[in-house]
Protein backbone atom coordinates (compact mmCIF):
# COMPACT_ATOMS: atom_id res chain seq x y z
CA UNK A 1 0.00 0.00 0.00
CA UNK A 2 1.32 3.29 -1.30
CA UNK A 3 -0.48 5.53 0.55
CA UNK A 4 0.68 3.94 4.47
CA UNK A 5 -3.08 3.95 5.80
CA UNK A 6 -2.88 7.78 4.73
CA UNK A 7 -6.73 9.46 3.81
CA UNK A 8 -4.96 11.68 1.23
CA UNK A 9 -1.83 10.91 -0.50
CA UNK A 10 -0.23 13.50 -3.21
CA UNK A 11 3.14 12.32 -4.53
CA UNK A 12 5.09 14.66 -7.19
CA UNK A 13 1.97 16.56 -8.46
CA UNK A 14 3.06 19.31 -10.96
CA UNK A 15 0.60 21.87 -12.51
CA UNK A 16 1.51 24.57 -15.03
CA UNK A 17 -0.66 27.46 -16.22
CA UNK A 18 1.24 29.33 -19.46
CA UNK A 19 4.41 27.58 -18.58
CA UNK A 20 4.25 28.88 -15.01
CA UNK A 21 4.54 25.54 -12.54
CA UNK A 22 2.01 26.64 -9.94
CA UNK A 23 2.23 23.55 -8.00
CA UNK A 24 5.65 21.55 -8.19
CA UNK A 25 6.46 18.20 -7.47
CA UNK A 26 4.41 19.00 -4.35
CA UNK A 27 4.04 15.77 -1.90
CA UNK A 28 1.93 15.62 1.55
CA UNK A 29 -0.44 13.18 3.30
CA UNK A 30 -2.67 13.40 5.74
CA UNK A 31 -3.68 10.64 8.76
CA UNK A 32 -7.42 10.03 9.08
CA UNK A 33 -8.91 12.25 12.27
CA UNK A 34 -5.64 14.45 11.40
CA UNK A 35 -6.33 18.36 11.51
CA UNK A 36 -3.80 20.01 9.83
CA UNK A 37 -3.50 23.48 8.84
CA UNK A 38 -1.75 24.83 5.63
CA UNK A 39 -0.20 27.78 5.34
CA UNK A 40 1.96 29.97 3.14
CA UNK A 41 2.17 33.23 1.42
CA UNK A 42 0.01 34.54 -2.00
CA UNK A 43 0.55 32.67 -4.63
CA UNK A 44 2.05 29.72 -2.67
CA UNK A 45 -0.39 27.23 -4.34
CA UNK A 46 -2.72 26.62 -1.31
CA UNK A 47 -6.12 26.99 -3.73
CA UNK A 48 -4.57 25.24 -6.74
CA UNK A 49 -3.68 22.58 -4.60
CA UNK A 50 -7.20 22.24 -2.91
CA UNK A 51 -8.60 22.45 -6.80
CA UNK A 52 -6.46 19.95 -7.37
CA UNK A 53 -8.10 17.33 -4.44
CA UNK A 54 -11.13 18.65 -5.54
CA UNK A 55 -11.29 17.86 -9.50
CA UNK A 56 -11.48 21.43 -10.13
CA UNK A 57 -7.80 21.63 -11.88
CA UNK A 58 -6.54 18.40 -13.27
CA UNK A 59 -2.40 18.51 -12.39
CA UNK A 60 0.23 17.47 -15.35
CA UNK A 61 1.33 14.93 -13.42
CA UNK A 62 1.51 13.16 -10.17
CA UNK A 63 -0.17 10.61 -7.93
CA UNK A 64 -3.00 11.70 -5.57
CA UNK A 65 -4.96 9.29 -3.50
CA UNK A 66 -8.28 9.26 -1.15
CA UNK A 67 -7.52 6.80 0.77
CA UNK A 68 -5.46 3.40 -0.12
CA UNK A 69 -7.66 2.56 -2.88
CA UNK A 70 -9.52 5.45 -4.45
CA UNK A 71 -7.26 7.70 -7.56
CA UNK A 72 -8.45 10.69 -7.14
CA UNK A 73 -6.78 11.76 -10.94
CA UNK A 74 -9.53 9.08 -12.44
CA UNK A 75 -12.83 11.18 -11.21
CA UNK A 76 -14.49 13.94 -12.07
CA UNK A 77 -15.09 17.17 -9.85
CA UNK A 78 -18.84 15.43 -8.54
CA UNK A 79 -17.58 12.02 -8.01
CA UNK A 80 -15.15 13.28 -5.50
CA UNK A 81 -17.38 15.26 -3.65
CA UNK A 82 -19.71 11.95 -3.81
CA UNK A 83 -16.74 9.58 -2.71
CA UNK A 84 -16.84 12.01 0.67
CA UNK A 85 -14.65 15.22 0.02
CA UNK A 86 -16.21 18.34 1.52
CA UNK A 87 -15.07 21.84 0.34
CA UNK A 88 -15.87 25.18 1.42
CA UNK A 89 -14.48 28.28 0.01
CA UNK A 90 -13.89 31.67 2.11
CA UNK A 91 -17.15 32.92 1.90
CA UNK A 92 -19.91 31.40 3.39
CA UNK A 93 -22.85 30.51 0.78
CA UNK A 94 -26.10 29.82 2.40
CA UNK A 95 -29.90 30.11 1.93
CA UNK A 96 -31.03 33.71 3.75
CA UNK A 97 -33.95 33.44 3.00
CA UNK A 98 -34.68 30.04 4.67
CA UNK A 99 -33.99 29.29 8.37
CA UNK A 100 -31.23 27.13 10.07
CA UNK A 101 -33.27 24.21 9.68
CA UNK A 102 -34.34 24.52 6.57
CA UNK A 103 -30.56 25.31 5.13
CA UNK A 104 -29.62 21.64 6.53
CA UNK A 105 -32.45 20.00 5.49
CA UNK A 106 -31.86 21.21 2.22
CA UNK A 107 -27.69 20.47 1.93
CA UNK A 108 -29.37 16.69 2.00
CA UNK A 109 -31.38 17.31 -0.99
CA UNK A 110 -29.23 16.71 -4.29
CA UNK A 111 -31.55 18.16 -6.43
CA UNK A 112 -31.06 21.92 -5.35
CA UNK A 113 -32.18 23.35 -8.63
CA UNK A 114 -35.50 22.87 -7.37
CA UNK A 115 -37.81 25.40 -5.80
CA UNK A 116 -35.49 25.80 -2.96
CA UNK A 117 -38.27 26.01 -0.20
CA UNK A 118 -40.10 22.61 -1.38
CA UNK A 119 -40.51 20.30 1.57
CA UNK A 120 -38.82 16.78 1.57
CA UNK A 121 -39.40 13.96 4.46
CA UNK A 122 -35.63 13.57 6.10
CA UNK A 123 -35.60 10.15 7.98
CA UNK A 124 -35.03 8.95 11.63
CA UNK A 125 -31.10 9.29 10.63
CA UNK A 126 -31.39 11.85 9.07
CA UNK A 127 -32.76 13.94 11.43
CA UNK A 128 -30.52 12.52 14.50
CA UNK A 129 -27.63 13.84 12.83
CA UNK A 130 -29.09 17.16 11.97
CA UNK A 131 -29.85 17.34 15.11
CA UNK A 132 -26.38 16.53 16.22
CA UNK A 133 -25.14 18.53 13.96
CA UNK A 134 -26.97 21.58 15.17
CA UNK A 135 -24.87 21.27 18.22
CA UNK A 136 -21.43 21.19 16.81
CA UNK A 137 -22.11 24.64 15.18
CA UNK A 138 -23.16 26.51 17.67
CA UNK A 139 -26.70 27.16 16.64
CA UNK A 140 -28.90 24.63 17.94
CA UNK A 141 -30.48 27.56 19.65
CA UNK A 142 -31.07 29.25 16.51
CA UNK A 143 -33.11 26.10 14.53
CA UNK A 144 -35.48 28.42 13.61
CA UNK A 145 -33.85 32.10 12.91
CA UNK A 146 -33.52 32.84 9.08
CA UNK A 147 -30.06 32.42 7.71
CA UNK A 148 -29.80 36.06 6.81
CA UNK A 149 -30.04 37.42 10.34
CA UNK A 150 -27.17 35.01 11.24
CA UNK A 151 -23.86 36.91 11.87
CA UNK A 152 -20.85 36.45 9.62
CA UNK A 153 -19.58 33.77 12.21
CA UNK A 154 -22.59 32.05 12.45
CA UNK A 155 -23.31 31.65 8.53
CA UNK A 156 -20.11 30.07 8.41
CA UNK A 157 -20.37 27.54 10.93
CA UNK A 158 -23.82 26.87 9.00
CA UNK A 159 -22.33 26.23 5.62
CA UNK A 160 -19.81 23.91 8.06
CA UNK A 161 -23.27 22.12 9.09
CA UNK A 162 -24.33 21.57 5.65
CA UNK A 163 -21.26 19.95 4.51
CA UNK A 164 -21.42 17.71 7.75
CA UNK A 165 -24.42 16.62 6.95
CA UNK A 166 -23.10 14.50 4.14
CA UNK A 167 -21.01 12.85 6.56
CA UNK A 168 -17.30 13.59 4.89
CA UNK A 169 -14.68 12.18 5.21
CA UNK A 170 -12.18 14.81 4.14
CA UNK A 171 -12.81 18.53 4.69
CA UNK A 172 -11.48 21.21 3.19
CA UNK A 173 -11.61 24.77 4.77
CA UNK A 174 -10.40 27.77 3.22
CA UNK A 175 -9.85 30.55 5.43
CA UNK A 176 -12.77 29.83 7.86
CA UNK A 177 -11.98 32.57 10.19
CA UNK A 178 -11.81 35.37 8.19
CA UNK A 179 -13.64 38.18 8.97
CA UNK A 180 -14.99 36.55 12.71
CA UNK A 181 -14.76 38.14 15.75
CA UNK A 182 -12.37 36.79 18.47
CA UNK A 183 -15.00 34.93 19.75
CA UNK A 184 -15.96 33.54 17.21
CA UNK A 185 -12.53 32.56 16.35
CA UNK A 186 -12.21 30.71 19.47
CA UNK A 187 -15.70 28.88 19.14
CA UNK A 188 -14.56 28.16 16.14
CA UNK A 189 -11.64 26.16 17.27
CA UNK A 190 -13.83 24.68 19.64
CA UNK A 191 -15.81 23.48 16.61
CA UNK A 192 -12.49 22.09 14.65
CA UNK A 193 -11.45 20.27 17.52
CA UNK A 194 -14.63 18.60 17.97
CA UNK A 195 -14.90 17.30 14.62
CA UNK A 196 -11.07 16.19 14.93
CA UNK A 197 -11.06 12.45 15.24
CA UNK A 198 -13.88 11.65 13.60
CA UNK A 199 -13.14 13.40 10.14
CA UNK A 200 -10.01 14.29 8.64
CA UNK A 201 -9.64 18.38 8.34
CA UNK A 202 -7.04 20.44 5.65
CA UNK A 203 -7.65 23.66 6.61
CA UNK A 204 -6.18 26.55 4.80
CA UNK A 205 -5.62 29.79 6.89
CA UNK A 206 -3.58 32.78 7.79
CA UNK A 207 -4.37 33.50 11.69
CA UNK A 208 -2.01 32.27 13.29
CA UNK A 209 -3.82 32.71 16.60
CA UNK A 210 -6.32 30.02 15.49
CA UNK A 211 -3.39 27.64 13.76
CA UNK A 212 -2.16 27.77 17.78
CA UNK A 213 -5.59 26.86 19.42
CA UNK A 214 -6.36 23.54 16.64
CA UNK A 215 -3.25 22.47 15.05
CA UNK A 216 -0.97 19.41 15.63
CA UNK A 217 0.91 20.00 12.01
CA UNK A 218 1.39 22.80 10.10
CA UNK A 219 2.32 22.59 6.54
CA UNK A 220 4.41 25.48 4.75
CA UNK A 221 3.33 25.74 0.90
CA UNK A 222 5.78 28.02 -1.44
CA UNK A 223 6.43 28.41 -4.80
CA UNK A 224 4.30 25.38 -5.48
CA UNK A 225 5.43 22.93 -3.23
CA UNK A 226 6.24 22.02 0.81
CA UNK A 227 9.01 24.66 2.29
CA UNK A 228 8.39 23.50 5.97
CA UNK A 229 6.32 21.04 8.35
CA UNK A 230 5.95 20.45 11.89
CA UNK A 231 4.31 22.29 14.84
CA UNK A 232 3.53 25.69 14.74
CA UNK A 233 6.70 26.78 17.05
CA UNK A 234 9.04 24.69 14.66
CA UNK A 235 7.91 26.13 11.28
CA UNK A 236 8.08 29.58 12.99
CA UNK A 237 11.40 29.13 13.72
CA UNK A 238 12.39 28.02 10.41
CA UNK A 239 14.66 30.52 9.10
CA UNK A 240 13.15 29.48 5.58
CA UNK A 241 9.93 30.40 7.13
CA UNK A 242 11.01 34.04 8.15
CA UNK A 243 12.54 34.52 4.80
CA UNK A 244 9.45 34.33 2.70
CA UNK A 245 7.13 35.72 4.73
CA UNK A 246 9.24 38.48 5.76
CA UNK A 247 11.53 38.88 2.82
CA UNK A 248 9.11 39.12 0.46
P1 LIG B 1 -2.50 30.77 -3.05
O1 LIG B 1 -3.86 30.19 -2.90
O2 LIG B 1 -1.48 30.11 -2.17
O3 LIG B 1 -2.47 32.26 -2.91
P2 LIG B 1 -2.81 30.02 -5.83
O4 LIG B 1 -2.96 28.54 -5.84
O5 LIG B 1 -4.04 30.83 -5.97
O6 LIG B 1 -1.98 30.46 -4.54
O7 LIG B 1 -1.85 30.44 -7.01
C1 LIG B 1 -0.57 29.86 -7.24
C2 LIG B 1 0.04 30.50 -8.45
O8 LIG B 1 -0.61 30.02 -9.63
C3 LIG B 1 -0.09 32.02 -8.49
O9 LIG B 1 1.09 32.56 -9.01
C4 LIG B 1 -1.28 32.25 -9.40
O10 LIG B 1 -1.17 33.49 -10.05
C5 LIG B 1 -1.17 31.08 -10.37
N1 LIG B 1 -2.49 30.62 -10.88
C6 LIG B 1 -3.44 30.03 -10.15
N2 LIG B 1 -4.49 29.69 -10.91
C7 LIG B 1 -4.20 30.10 -12.17
C8 LIG B 1 -4.89 30.03 -13.44
N3 LIG B 1 -6.09 29.47 -13.56
N4 LIG B 1 -4.25 30.55 -14.52
C9 LIG B 1 -3.03 31.10 -14.40
N5 LIG B 1 -2.34 31.18 -13.25
C10 LIG B 1 -2.91 30.69 -12.14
Amino acid sequence: DVTHGRILYLEDVSVSFDGFKAIDRLSLDIAPGELRCVIGPNGAGKTTMMDIITGKTRPDAGTVYFGSTIDLLRHTEPQIAELGIGRKFQKPTVYEQLTVYENLELSLRTDKGVAASMRFRIDSAQADRLAEVLHTIHLADAVTRQAGTLSHGQKQWLEIGMLLMQQPRLLLLDEPVAGMTDEETVRTAELFLSLKGRHSLMVVEHDMSFIRRISDIVTVLCDGSVLAQGTLDEVQADERVIEVYLGR
